[in-house]
């Protein structure tokens, strides 16, 4: 029996590995435009460290973890997120101490087992940017306008941007308190988690996609109304950024974070063509996390993209770039006793930077050329008895169908000349 990928895995093969390459370069260009370097961090990490870096309430930690022993019996999991592992090279490598501002990027696959679907899978990539250093709200601005850009630089529209205030541990338990006492009568309609949520975690009830909590919790009284004046300020400063910038937004006081070293800011962006798997960036604010992992109060503000749902996104506006196949020289002898020349030739073109290829298959002239139709190939270098008696091969030019007989050595720069052509 053949062994198939575990579920919620995917691979990409090499038709469309190239829109993998696509997304990643767009990356790395918009990061080096702002600044970002990249930071690789390992797969797995000690579990603890997701115990506190996310928290032991969230989905994320109580039901999505990938978690195992290994030989030396360590808890181990595999990585489902990057912020916390973000954080501790940080400390563990002292980052602060070489500016007062870290930002960092990073690509990669994260792990979560969650229910597999168009968008959702168990084995995921995210992009994501860290900045560790900055109190904001000018950085905050600009972690978000990066998001923004990345998107639009796609391509993608029909983004919509969501911005909010989750306020910090000063002004939070107020608002807590308020929601509390709006929900407590209701809690008997709500889904068994958000019962759960009640006393846990109420942010978080808000946040429930299931249309009964939606519907008890849509006349709930919002955090921004509860915000002490640093966070209001800085939330008022933000949008005035955001607005001086271009940037459009909405505000949804719906978005939030439960924990408590998630401040201030929270924004996500969503492509609603992608129904239930419709956010594609969520980020915020998290001055308590560095603290939270052992080191010094450190003010930090991050988001991740989800990779597949970009691609999908992409793939629905039909915003994909062409996969090409085309190679500049296909090399095709004509009988064995040619095979040598034919393949130093190759090997040439290809040391000096022609894409070349040839034929591996022992197919005979008329298959070697409709394999090189198929790539396709700009040029065709025959070579058979008479060519390589003289010394030369009959170039034809794919697209003009002429052909001439050239000195073996000359073949590049007669493909170059007639590529500039
Ligand atoms: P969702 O509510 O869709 O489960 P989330 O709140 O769990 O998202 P985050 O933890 O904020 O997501 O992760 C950031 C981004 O990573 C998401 O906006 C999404 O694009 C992507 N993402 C999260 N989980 C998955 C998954 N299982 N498969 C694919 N992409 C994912
Ligand atoms: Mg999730």
């Amino acid at each position: 029996m053949l062994i198939t990928g575990p579920r919620g895995t995917k691979d990409i093969l090499p038709d469309v590995s190239g829109n993998w390459q696509y997304i990643e370069k767009t990356v790395r260009d918009i990061c080096s435009l702002y600044g970002y370097k990249e930071i690789r961090t390992p797969i797995f990490e000690h579990t603890e460290l997701f115990l506190r870096g996310i928290g032991e309430t969230t989905d994320i930690v109580s039901k999505e973890m990938y978690t195992f022993t290994d030989r030396g019996e360590r808890s181990l999991t595999l990585r489902p997120e990057n912020t916390a592992a973000v954080v501790r090279a940080f400390l563990e490598h002292k980052l602060y101490a070489e500016s007062l501002l870290s930002k960092m990027f990073y690509i990669g696959p994260m792990f979560r087992y969650d229910r597999p679907q168009a968008g959702r899978y168990r084995q995921f990539h995210q992009f994501g940017v860290e900045a560790l250093g900055s109190k904001g709200p000018a950085i905050d601005a600009e972690v978000i306008i990066l998001a923004v850009q990345l998107l639009e630089r796609l391509g993608l529209t029909d983004l919509n941007l969501y911005v909010n205030s989750v306020g910090c541990p000063e002004c939070r338990p107020v608002y807590r308190e308020k929601l509390q006492d709006y929900l407590r009568e209701k809690t008997t309609d709500l889904c068994t988690d958000c019962q759960s949520r009640f006393d846990r975690n109420p942010m978080r009830i808000l946040d429930c996609k299931k249309t009964k909590c939606t519907e008890e919790s849509a006349g709930a009284p919002h955090i921004v109304d509860c915000l002490c004046d640093d966070c209001s300020t800085h939330f008022e400063q933000l949008k005035s950024l955001l607005s001086a910038a271009g940037i459009h937004y909405v505000l949804n006081p719906r978005l939030v974070r439960g924990l408590d070293y998630y401040t201030k800011t929270a924004f996500e962006i969503q492509y609603a063509p992608l129904g239930s798997q419709s956010a594609v960036c969520g980020g915020g604010r998290y001055d308590g996390l560095v603290a939270e992992c052992g080191g010094q109060a450190t003010p930090s503000i991050g988001f991740a993209i989800g990779i597949e749902r970009i691609l999908l996104a992409l793939e629905k506006q039909g915003l994909l770039p062409d996969a090409s196949n085309e190679i500049d020289v296909f090399v095709a002898p004509i009988g064995k006793e040619v095979q040598g020349i034919a393949f130093k030739l190759l090997c040439d073109l290809r040391k000096n930077g022609v894409t070349a290829d040839m034929d591996f298959m022992d197919r005979n002239i008329k298959g070697q050329m409709k394999q090189a139709n198929k790539y396709p190939a700009r040029f065709v270098a025959i070579i058979g008895d008479d060519e390589a008696a003289q010394g030369k091969v009959m170039l034809k030019n794919m697209q003009s169908g002429v052909q001439e007989l050239v000195d073996i050595h000359a073949v590049q720069n007669k493909i170059q000349v007639e590529m500039e052509d």
